[in-house]
């Protein structure tokens, strides 16, 4: 298992490997998605931590629904998305180019959006994402990054990826977008 929760089958023969392929499609562990939006990390949330604030499952489920078209995923291309239940932080959502960290408000589950997070080693180094405003009940959070998403398709140049779009253009034009129909019910 990578850390980036995806399965690594080991020293398997060529001549097994259609059949391999055949048996982990049947069962749903061969999406072609790594490095891309639907590539998602999440840590177990509440419905498996108990030490969680929120949890992180459902979201992901929720958004891999949303952008369930792979020609579109891939179209976006790399992207990472990385969800924490709390702020321990086990799905490292501080370096996701989108982070989501559950949080409690008042006793119910809430989601704060961090922008521009970066685990790489290359030439810039890594950075933690920036919050991108007020949390989001779980409701909202498919919509958010359809807007967050949106975004980045309207201002991205030729071959850029998510992060270097954002890394050019900044924080507020995502920020716009996603309150711009939104009343400020928490902070
Ligand atoms: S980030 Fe929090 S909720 Fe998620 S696994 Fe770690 S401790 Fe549990």
């Amino acid at each position: 298992m990578s850390h980036e929760q995806n399965l690594i089958l080991a020293n398997v023969k060529k001549r097994d490997l259609f059949a391999l392929w055949e048996k982990a499609k049947a069962q749903g562990f061969a999406t072609p998605n790594i490095g891309l939006l639907t590539d998602i990390i999440a840590c177990p949330g509440g419905d498996f931590c108990s030490l969680a604030n929120a949890k992180s499952i459902p979201i992901g489920l929720a958004i891999q629904e949303r952008f369930n078209g792979l020609d579109y995923v891939y179209d976006l291309g790399d992207v990472s998305l990385n969800i924490s239940g709390c702020i321990n932080a086990c799905g490292h959502h501080h370096v996701g180019n989108i982070g989501i960290l559950g949080v409690d408000k008042d006793g119910s589950e809430w989601y704060q959006v961090t922008l521009g997070g970066e685990q790489s080693s290359g030439a810039t180094g890594a950075h933690l994402g920036r919050v991108i405003g007020p949390s989001f009940s779980a409701d909202e959070m498919p919509d958010v990054m359809t807007k967050v998403i949106d975004t980045f398709v309207e201002n991205r140049q030729e071959g850029e990826h998510f992060i270097e779009t954002y890394n050019r253009i900044g924080i507020t034009p995502f920020k716009e977008r996603v309150y711009a129909s939104r009343q400020p019910a928490h902070a």
